[in-house]
């Protein structure tokens, strides 16, 4: 009988309590949201924190297809301080931000052509770029052939709202030298490969890949001293990624599941929508499968591989499964479908790959 009445303290204690937190949540939460600023606000450079090597980041692991956990296509590489982006798809600054990363910091972007879902965020990048760092200088952007149409473009689309910013916020914040971009682009001519960058500890390699009727297309490998990452860009199972490829810690390479998307193919077959069926049966012709992937890789001798460009996503629970079926088969090393966050560390003189999720 004597415990009753302490049970019922206890109980009414606990009730009180989480009224109170109820009735005071919009406190609590005002609370955690500026601790939470604090820490952003004071994180000025994030690349500070980072251990010195090559960091490759998923600023969007997507496509032109919605998906909730893919941004269109944005690979950010880290190589000792230096930030390079390749690719900018649609909401890619976004990413970067919910990653941390401030745009500010950003050396250079590289695009690997200009298919629409490749370019759809830059504008948006520039802005956070040249906002972020205060930007007295033009942001450096490297691409093949046909680059200067597309940031002469962007540049026009985006000259009103620069014009608004340093009138809003001043020429200290918004340094009107600072908007736009400096393009540096590069013509392969016949070549299969050309070095953009080249000191004694970070070569920058542009090849070109098979995305035909796009062309061109290009892949790029990073070397940050003794660490390699390739990144293949668009490609259809490609000789040249397998070349350059060869013995690289990290591979991320684009993949189109045949399977899944000749099921689609057929939906829209049964709901007589031809024209989408078509455009289902064409994209398979100019992206690797993640088995062709995974053949590549392995031909290679790469350490890891990681699916990046998911085509197309997948959002039932076991499509993931689907998706990687026979790659386990032909490479036998680690193989991630990319999600936007995630993070692999490339410590320099060390052979580890650090896989983490950011933040
Ligand atoms: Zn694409
Ligand atoms: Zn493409």
């Amino acid at each position: 009988m004597r415990p009753r009445p302490r049970m019922l303290a206890v109980a009414l204690g606990v009730l009180a309590l989480g009224l109170l937190g109820y009735t005071q949540r919009a406190t609590v939460a005002v609370w955690l949201a500026e601790r939470g600023l604090a820490r952003i606000a004071a994180n000025s450079d994030p690349l500070s924190a980072l251990a010195d090597g090559l960091h490759v980041g998923l600023c969007g692991a997507g496509s032109p297809f919605p998906d909730p956990e893919r941004s269109g296509p944005c690979t950010v590489v880290i190589a000792g301080r230096d930030m390079f982006v390749v690719d900018a798809g649609g909401g890619s600054a976004a990413q970067l931000a919910r990653m941390q990363l401030n745009p500010g910091q950003l050396k250079a972007v590289l695009l690997t052509h200009y298919h629409s879902d490749h370019i759809g965020g830059l504008g948006d990048l520039l802005l956070q770029r040249w906002i972020g760092a205060n930007a007295t200088r033009p942001l450096p952007v490297y691409g093949p052939a046909g680059l200067q149409q597309v940031l002469a473009g962007i540049e026009t689309a985006y000259r009103l709202d620069a014009g608004y910013r340093t009138a809003h916020h001043g020429e200290t914040v918004a340094p009107p030298a600072g908007f736009g971009t400096e393009p540096r682009p590069f013509d392969l001519g016949a070549a299969e490969r050309r070095v953009l960058i080249d000191t004694p500890e970070l070569q920058v390699v542009a090849f070109r890949v098979d995305h035909g009727p796009v062309s061109p297309a290009v892949g790029y490998r990073f070397r940050y001293k003794d660490r390699q990452v390739v990144i293949s860009g668009d490609t259809r199972r490609s000789a040249a990624v397998q070349r350059e490829a060869q013995g690289v810690d990290l591979l991320v390479h684009e993949a189109l599941s045949p399977q899944l998307v000749r099921m689609m193919e057929h939906s829209f077959v049964r709901a007589q929508r031809p024209q989408l069926a078509q455009i289902m049966a064409d994209i398979r012709n100019y992206h690797a499968s993640p088995v062709e992937a995974a053949q590549l890789a392995a031909a290679a001798g790469v350490r890891m591989l990681v699916f990046n460009h998911i085509v197309p996503p997948l959002p039932v629970p076991g499509l993931e499964a689907k998706f990687l079926e026979g790659t386990a088969e032909e490479f036998d090393g680690p193989i991630k479908v990319g999600r936007d966050g995630d993070w692999f560390s490339l410590p320099a003189g060390g052979h580890s790959i650090e896989r983490a999720r950011r933040p």
